[in-house]
């Protein structure tokens, strides 16, 4: 089991086990976050609020 805590606040939204990916919502902050469990790391982007359609950023 890995943790997921929100990229925003730091407040720990849930747990989940390898292969898993969810959208939460954060119950402190609101930020909508995205989590993706691997097998040995676990990946958490910020959900942008407008998902009418995919957006493609250059950092
Ligand atoms: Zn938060």
């Amino acid at each position: 089991m890995k943790y997921a805590m929100c990229p925003n606040c730091g407040r720990r939204l849930c747990k989940g086990e390898p292969g898993t990916k969810v959208e939460i919502e954060c119950p402190k902050c609101g930020e909508n976050a995205v989590v993706v469990i691997e097998d040995n790391d676990m990946h958490i982007h910020k959900k942008p609020p407008l998902t009418d359609k995919p957006i493609h950023q250059h950092a």
